[in-house]
């Protein structure tokens, strides 16, 4: 196809509103592509090579405005072009406002050496602009892009521009391909979305479902060395994830960043005819966005080659540790960021992999398997370096998850449905972190209960309460966040205080005041002041307040009116 023909569409598709009308002219596009199918679907959407390949064009803006004011004569200067842009700005429009003469070249010698640009063609030189390394590069760089410009006229001069700083805004999204995909070649669009998630190539999954159908999307699977997007989680509460599962799955949520690792110790399956990139052939690893970042984590790529033996993707976080309390993540972006002296980065602060997940492994694809059992394969993989998943419906089992989490100086913690399968690229229901707690209340505690068994001797179950005028009015049971050790000093603070006792129950006078975290306030028959509280979790001892100064129940009710 002509580029021309491409900037035709992708003009007319930019005055379009209705998605239904673009989907149908993306598909007549796609059902109109030759051999350049693939380069067409992400073309579209702005995109010049698949979603996994890291390649980019690496030209910044400036560069390529010198290529547009040498294409579009003498008396411009790059300059020139950005005062435009200031003016109109869209760097398409710029392209477009020059006349480049493109169009007079068609067919100007006569013998056709001058045809049209092609889609083809574009793709052939951007892949070739990419591949330019070394001192001088920016300048072929240039060269190459002028060279492109030189041939366009005014609409192609539009799209190409938007197309080469990714920024073709013309309302085309990643469904309205799918969507093209299954109207134009006749497959179903779960298919093409399956297609998607695996293969994270659009150009492939167009062209698959062309040439093979619903059978050749089927076939499509996993590729080692290509990463796929990271499946993401939503904010969510602890009630939600009980409330929606039988039981949740609860991780850390370790404060670092997110990678994909892939591994092959027969080496990878690397895009194309390319060279096999430096360090390791056998350990490549992706940041969320999936730019490789493998040459800045060497410890990584050493971890991975020592640990596994069998192909493999994982998926997790790499934080940056010092004497066993991460760092904040910032730390670890910048070691991502790091191209030279990586050795001295190492030295200077140290990552580790957290994996949580796995998606293939022993030559399987796991995308489809639940949670639990991709957990199995995880710690099959790589043994106590990965912890037991907690399951559970309790939640003060998931408290103790989140205090262990807390307590080694992470984030907090993810709670996951068990059954639930990977999806990439999805922000669904299935993965929540838990939100922290908005606010927290201060409340007195006015009784308590005796423990049992290992912690006979020691008071638990602390009875809350808010103050009124006329008193102490309870409004909940905290029995959760607090470790033996706590519970030891809790006792040894609480028990000159004792007022009554009834059995294990004890009555307690007004003196101590707890710090207390809590999901949602309900409205409850259970306790005297008509609320409890959802979720409590102990925080920790007001020492400096007095009973008066807790929290009143005007207060509480001021919440629950703001909840
Ligand atoms: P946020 O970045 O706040 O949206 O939280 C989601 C992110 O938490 C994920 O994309 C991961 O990078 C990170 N994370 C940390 N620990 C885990 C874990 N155990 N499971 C899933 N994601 C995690």
């Amino acid at each position: 196809m002509e580029f021309a023909e491409f900037a035709g569409c992708a003009s007319e598709i930019e005055e379009m509103s209705a998605d239904t009308e673009i989907v149908e002219a993306v598909t007549d596009l796609l059902v109109a592509a030759d051999d350049d199918l693939e380069a067409l679907a992400r073309f579209v959407q702005g995109r010049v090579f698949p979603a996994w390949d890291s390649t980019t064009l690496d030209i910044g803006p400036n560069y390529c405005y010198e290529a547009i004011a040498r294409a579009a004569g003498r008396n411009v200067a790059a300059d020139d072009v950005e005062a435009k842009l200031a003016e109109l700005g869209d760097v398409g429009e710029v392209a477009a406002s020059y006349d480049f003469g493109g169009q007079q070249g068609l067919g100007a010698f006569g013998d056709g050496s001058e045809d049209g640009l092609t889609v083809a063609e574009v793709y052939d030189e951007l892949a070739a602009l990419a591949a330019v390394e070394g001192s001088g590069s920016q300048d072929t760089k240039i060269d190459i892009l002028f060279g492109l410009f030189n041939r366009t006229g005014s609409a192609e001069a539009r799209y190409l521009a938007r197309l080469v700083l990714s920024e073709m805004r013309i309302g085309v999204g990643e469904g309205t391909v799918r969507d093209a995909v299954a109207a134009g070649f006749d497959v179903p669009v779960e298919e093409v979305e399956r297609a998607l998630q695996v293969s994270n190539d659009y150009g492939r999954v167009a062209r698959v479902a062309r040439e093979d159908g619903t059978e050749g999307l089927a076939a499509l699977d996993l590729s080692v060395g290509r990463p796929v997007q990271a499946m993401l989680a939503q904010a969510g509460t602890v009630s939600d994830a009980l409330d929606d599962w039988e039981e949740a799955a609860v991780d850390w949520k370790y404060d670092g960043a997110r990678v994909q690792l892939h591994y092959d110790p027969d080496g990878l399956d690397l895009p194309g005819d390319r060279d096999a990139p430096a360090g390791s052939p056998n350990v490549r690893v992706f940041s969320r966005n999936m730019e490789d970042v493998t040459d800045p984590l060497p410890e990584i790529v050493e971890y991975a080659e020592a640990t596994l033996d069998e192909p493999a993707i994982l998926d997790g976080e790499v934080v940056a540790m010092d004497g066993g309390e991460p760092l904040p993540f910032q730390e670890v972006l910048r070691r991502f960021r790091r191209k030279h002296d990586v050795a001295r980065a190492r030295e200077e602060v140290a990552v580790e992999l957290r994996a949580f997940d796995c998606l293939h492994a022993g030559g399987e694809d796991l995308l489809e398997v639940p949670l639990t059992e991709r957990h199995d394969c995880l710690r099959d993989l790589l043994g106590d370096d990965v912890s037991e998943l907690v399951v559970s419906d309790d939640p003060d089992d998931i408290a103790d998850v989140e205090a262990d989490a807390l307590d080694s100086g992470h984030e907090g913690i993810m709670l996951k449905n068990p059954e639930s399968t990977y999806s990439p690229g999805r922000r669904g229901k299935n993965w929540l972190k838990r939100k922290p707690d908005v606010e927290t209340l201060d409340l007195v505690v006015t009784g308590a209960e005796w423990g049992e068994g290992r912690r006979a001797s020691f008071l638990g179950t602390f009875l809350l309460s808010a103050w009124t005028d006329s008193g102490f009015e309870t409004i909940g049971k905290v029995a959760t966040g607090i470790t033996d050790e706590e519970l030891a000093e809790l006792t040894e603070l609480l028990e000159p205080h004792v007022a009554a006792q009834d059995g294990q129950e004890v009555d307690l006078s007004p003196e101590v005041v707890f710090e207390v975290g809590y999901e949602e306030i309900q409205e409850s028959p259970t306790y005297s002041s008509g609320y409890a509280l959802r979720f409590p979790r102990f925080l920790g001892v007001r020492e400096d307040k007095d009973p008066e100064d807790a929290d009143s129940l005007d207060r509480v009710e001021r919440l629950v009116d703001q909840q």
